[in-house]
């Protein structure tokens, strides 16, 4: 899959693991997700998750048990957390 970067447009992007820090949807605190997959640009020294990578993330926080998780977690340790719901229901309400 040929990714382009999202704020340059350059096609020397390339896909990194790193660390994001993400303040949980109560808003109690922040914890760091590591491994995650991230974009790195040399073009104009951007690094990034794309999108979609950040909707998962916005996702999963939402729909498991955040006070199950420590202060830091792997992206698929935290992707492979039980969720509470079937489904995002604020999801449901978006066009
Ligand atoms: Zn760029």
């Amino acid at each position: 899959m040929n990714q382009a970067c999202e704020w340059c447009n350059s096609k020397n992007v390339t896909q990194i693991s790193g660390s994001v820090f993400w303040e949980l949807p109560d808003g109690t605190r922040a914890i760091e997700i590591t491994n995650t997959p991230t974009f790195s640009c040399p073009d104009c020294s951007m690094v990034y998750q794309s999108e979609q990578i950040v909707k998962k993330i916005e996702d999963q926080l939402f729909l498991i048990d955040c006070k199950k998780i420590g202060k830091v977690i792997s992206y698929l340790d935290l992707m492979a957390v039980p969720r509470l719901l079937k489904k995002n229901y604020f999801d449901y309400f978006s066009p």
